[in-house]
């Protein structure tokens, strides 16, 4: 009986979870939640695979919008691809500094398939 009432906080923690997940990056959804992803696949249970091949899909189509096809360097935001079709350095001709951008090739995500 008492014991009813205290149960709803058993699953209280993952809610929380998810919900700090969501507002983790409320400005900006485009960005690339990279934190949010390694806390959201340390919680996931093994069911939740097809989500996770669900944002496999929905990086790539991040990184195809955030990538500039004229100097490859992906961003760690979108690019305005369909307006300007390149990245502001290649559109202005300039050095982007180099925390606007991944410094690797590899990407970081590809650890999280691992
Ligand atoms: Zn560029």
């Amino acid at each position: 009986m008492r014991e009813r009432g205290l149960s709803p906080g058993g699953h209280g923690p993952v809610a929380v979870l998810r919900c700090k997940y969501g507002a983790y990056r409320p400005d900006q959804s485009c960005n690339h939640p990279t934190r949010g992803w390694l806390y959201d696949v340390k919680i996931a249970r093994p069911k939740r695979t097809p989500t996770l091949a669900q944002e496999w899909a929905l990086d790539r189509a991040m990184a195809a919008r955030s990538t500039c096809p004229q100097c490859r360097r992906r961003y760690y935001f979108c690019l305005p691809l369909r307006t300007q079709g390149c990245c502001d350095p290649c559109a202005r001709g300039y050095e982007p500094s180099s925390d606007t951008y991944f410094a690797s090739t590899a990407p970081v995500t590809h650890r999280l398939a691992a």
